[in-house]
């Protein structure tokens, strides 16, 4: 029962202390201990990154992919927020429209970097997710510094965040909502990823990148087949545009109860499910993600939970929804794709629990990689 913990932690020392140097003793012992795991494991280890750096680390621990890559890191830059927040703040359809053209040619570069880091491994890109009162400008400064940049009032620009403000914005107008609502933002995002790719193959790529695109936050088979007739559109497009045909896969994150008991009908739409067990956590057991510290460690404490369910996952409850859609889903599309992409990704007991349902893959942040392989090993031995 210890053993993994103490290993996991072994290979923090190892990794820690092989950063310097590559050719070290240590990285060599790191190494050697990294191709037994290869050896036995089945459980593909995935990353969750969204930009070059973090993508390079991830592959120099052994990743195999990128399991999520979340789209709204880049959103955040700060040379891109204007355009975000101009996007956000538009009235219309045609004032978005104008704010994604500048946000276009920046995502297809991110992208671009990413598929040629991973030169044809999978990559998982996740469609805008978050709910838009994050990117919204806060205090005075900001809001003078946006009227500033994209030539609006501050007056109007406060009036169009108080109408955006909202009382449970994890709840409200996030993931799949938004390609519903503001189908722009997703053809955008589609078209970048799409671009990219084309543009990566023109330029000589040896193998062919396959693009994975994931909607967030999906609860009904409707929502997805809405907007993969979507993602489909846009690649249809992009094709005739650039006259070449690649292939692509889109999928879904699993992250409601509703999803989960409805996967059989969603998997109709989706070629892969990823488990978002993040929000999966949040909103089976009720608790908010970002308030719980407040007081997850009396119940810890008290043996309400065994760990954090935010880190370790709750087997008996989450860990049930996640096999049910798992089951369900491949019930309706066998030998379906799944994987798991929330931070228990990277954590060993729940990867054990990743084997045990047959899971193809776990996506871990990449300084987890090389615990999450190790897990991964001693699973597949277990
Ligand atoms: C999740 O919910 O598990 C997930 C990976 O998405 P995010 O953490 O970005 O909501
Ligand atoms: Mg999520």
């Amino acid at each position: 029962g210890e053993l993994p913990t103490a290993a996991s932690e072994i290979v923090q020392v190892l990794i820690e202390k092989s950063l310097d140097g590559k050719e070290s003793a240590t990285y060599q012992m790191f190494q050697k201990l990294m191709d037994w795991c290869s050896k036995v494991t089945r459980l593909e280890v995935r990353t969750n990154a969204d930009n070059p750096e973090q993508t390079a680390n991830a592959i120099a621990f052994g990743a195999t992919g990128i399991g999520l890559c979340r789209t709204e890191h880049m959103f955040f830059d700060a040379g891109r927020i204007s355009a975000v927040r101009q996007m956000i703040l538009a009235e219309d359809t045609q004032g978005r429209r104008a704010a994604l053209a500048k946000l276009l040619p920046e995502q297809r570069a991110d992208f671009h970097a990413i598929f040629e880091i991973m030169a044809g491994l999978p990559v998982t890109i996740r469609l805008l997710d978050p709910p838009l009162h994050e990117f919204l400008p806060q205090g005075d400064e900001e809001f003078e510094e946006l009227s500033e940049a994209i030539g609006i009032g501050v007056a109007t620009l406060r009036r169009r965040a108080d109408e955006l403000h909202e009382f449970n914005p994890m709840l409200g107008h996030r993931g799949c909502r938004l390609g519903i609502t503001f189908p722009e933002i997703y053809e955008m995002q589609a078209r970048a990823i799409f671009e990219a790719a084309c543009d990566v193959m023109a330029a000589g790529a040896e193998v062919p990148v396959v693009p994975e695109v994931m909607v967030p936050l999906v609860a009904t088979g409707r929502e997805l087949e809405i907007l993969k007739a979507l993602i489909d559109r846009t690649a249809a497009a992009v094709f005739a545009e650039k006259g070449r045909r690649l292939d692509y896969h889109v999928g879904t994150m699993i992250e409601l109860p509703r999803a989960a008991l409805m996967a059989g009908e969603i998997a109709r739409h989706a070629e892969f499910f990823s488990f978002g067990t993040n929000d999966l956590t949040q909103t089976a057991l009720g608790v908010s993600r970002d308030d719980a510290a407040k007081f997850l460690g009396p119940y810890v404490e008290q043996g309400i939970y065994p760990r954090d369910p935010f880190v370790s996952l709750d087997l008996e409850g989450v860990g049930e929804l996640v096999q049910i859609a798992a089951h369900r889903g491949r019930e309706t599309r066998p030998g379906m794709k799944l994987g798991i992409c929330g931070e228990h990704g990277g954590d060993p007991a729940s990867i054990a629990f990743c084997e045990g349902i047959g899971l193809d893959y776990v996506s871990a942040s990449p300084y987890r990689v090389p615990i999450a392989r190790l897990a991964a090993a001693q699973a597949a031995l277990d």
